[in-house]
């Protein structure tokens, strides 16, 4: 990851090359700091008396940052973590501009506290939203470039989950490594090391002067502090103290920290949240999982002692396989060997293996189906199988306008081939109910849009 400081030369700051001075950063040489995390170079790309550029390179070891931690998974070792600005950019702008940032110089002590026009530019940044990331940094009053290049050019894949930011604003230079210092973990929203009591000491350094005029001080203070309610609600108290007692604004500081969250907790495990209370209210002791997948529900279904009798069916013999080993199926005493099973089917035919459960689970399956073979499945489970109770998730297509890493008319999955609107899928819904003689009736998975409803649509259908 890289961060860009450009400074152009003005009657205060001449030569430009003075902002070595600010920064206690040399403009002369290539300086190089060992980190936790790896090492970060500092260098001078341009340094004239009208301009002058200062690179600071972050080169992030992924394998050492997790060695020694004992948990495994791949993920900690292919990620975004050298190229995606985070948390760990803060760390080494506290290692390189501590000084700078508490606003002091030996040299220029008059420039400190100077305007100076400013760009910066960080490469790249995760994207979760290009509107967050305004909603960030343009209340400080910068203009936000934000150049997002598509994931392959040569292929249709969109744009790519991290862009290029340039922040211009004219401001101090102490403010402006204070405001990335504290909002590249906020844009990461994952921080890489402990989040203690004295981070709220860090946040109050770098933000008290700025923070609790921002507009997105909540958000911004719990994702810094990873969402530590404590930690958050001890961070905005010390930050506004007049506005603590207020018991509206402690409403509203709940609310925000509950949004900044729910946003990290994926939609994936709302969905199995919802699936499985409708699952366990329907009384069932035995459940299908039809489209099981790599066991995403199957796991949470094993936990429960309600149940007794657990079959996963995937016409994917990969997925099948992922999901025995995530479930250690090969592991199991001959008591759990019995109660959960993998199947090899289609839920386009019907199965004998299937008929006589209590209830079903179709998380995020139909959409996978032609829409015109349908009507197969339709037969194969509400006819044939016929379970007591049948639970159904699918997109709801017009909540896809809130994302906006999802270009219009694209769906959320390669595979999908369709994607139903809410009254699309009822129609759906109620004419199977009504024509296999089930009830049917519908719940919202994930936060809910006025107009556009909720990301995930569920059908609980009951005999
Ligand atoms: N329910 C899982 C997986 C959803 S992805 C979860 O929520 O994580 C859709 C799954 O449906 C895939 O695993 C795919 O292999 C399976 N699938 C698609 N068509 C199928 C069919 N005709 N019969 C059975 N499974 C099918």
């Amino acid at each position: 990851m890289m961060l860009t400081i450009e400074a152009i030369s003005t009657p205060a700051l001449t030569p430009a090359t003075d902002l070595g001075y600010l920064l206690h950063k040399n403009p002369a040489g290539v300086q190089r700091f060992e980190m936790s995390f790896g090492v970060a170079h500092v260098f001078y790309p341009v340094a004239q008396a009208e301009r002058c550029r200062v690179c600071v390179l972050v080169e992030v070891d992924p394998v050492g940052l997790v060695r020694g931690r004992g948990d495994w998974s791949l993920d900690q070792y292919v990620n975004d973590r050298p190229y995606a600005a985070s948390s760990l950019l803060s760390v080494a702008m506290n290692t390189l501009f501590s000084t700078a940032m508490n606003g002091r110089s030996k040299e220029r002590p008059q420039l400190v506290a100077e305007p100076l026009p400013l760009r910066a530019s960080v490469a790249v940044v995760p994207m979760q939203g290009e509107a967050f990331v305004r909603r960030l940094f343009e209340p400080l009053g910068y203009a936000v470039g934000i150049d997002r290049p598509p994931l392959d050019a040569s292929l249709d894949w969109g744009p790519a989950p991290t862009g290029v930011l340039t922040l211009e604003h004219t401001l101090p230079v102490k403010d402006l490594l204070r405001h990335l210092y504290v909002l590249m973990p906020v844009l990461d929203n994952d921080k890489h090391y402990w989040v203690g009591k004295d981070e709220v000491d860090k946040l109050l350094a770098r933000a008290a002067d700025w923070l609790p005029t921002h507009p997105e001080k909540e958000t911004i203070a719990a994702r810094y502090l990873k969402n530590q309610r404590r930690l958050t609600r001890e961070a905005l108290g010390r930050l506004m103290p007049d506005e603590v007692g207020d018991a509206e604004e402690t409403e509203r500081l709940r609310d925000a920290e509950e949004a900044a969250i729910e946003k990290p907790l994926s939609l994936n495990s709302q969905r199995i949240g919802a699936v499985m209370a409708a699952i366990k209210a329907s009384n069932a002791a035995s459940v299908l999982d039809l489209g099981c997948g790599e066991g995403n529900l199957l796991r949470e279904l094993v936990k429960e002692k309600q149940f007794s009798r657990i079959v996963g069916v995937d016409v994917a013999i990969r997925a099948l396989e992922r999901a025995s080993e995530r479930l250690r199926l090969d592991r199991l005493g001959d008591a759990q060997r019995t109660r959960i099973e993998l199947m090899h089917g289609s839920l386009m035919y019907r199965d004998q293996r299937l008929v006589g459960f209590d209830a079903a689970a179709c998380v995020e399956v139909i959409e996978h189906l032609d829409e015109p073979r349908l009507r197969a499945f339709e037969r194969a489970v509400f006819e044939f199988a016929r379970p007591g109770a049948v639970v159904i998730t699918t997109p709801n297509a017009e909540y896809n306008s809130v994302w906006e890493t999802l270009p219009a008319g694209r769906y959320r999955h390669r595979d999908h081939r369709f994607e139903w609107t809410r009254a699309q899928f009822r129609a759906w819904a109620q004419r199977v109910a009504g024509e296999f003689g089930y009830a049917v009736r519908f719940l919202p998975v994930g936060p809910v849009d006025e107009s556009l409803g909720s990301p995930t649509q569920m059908g609980i259908f009951e005999r």
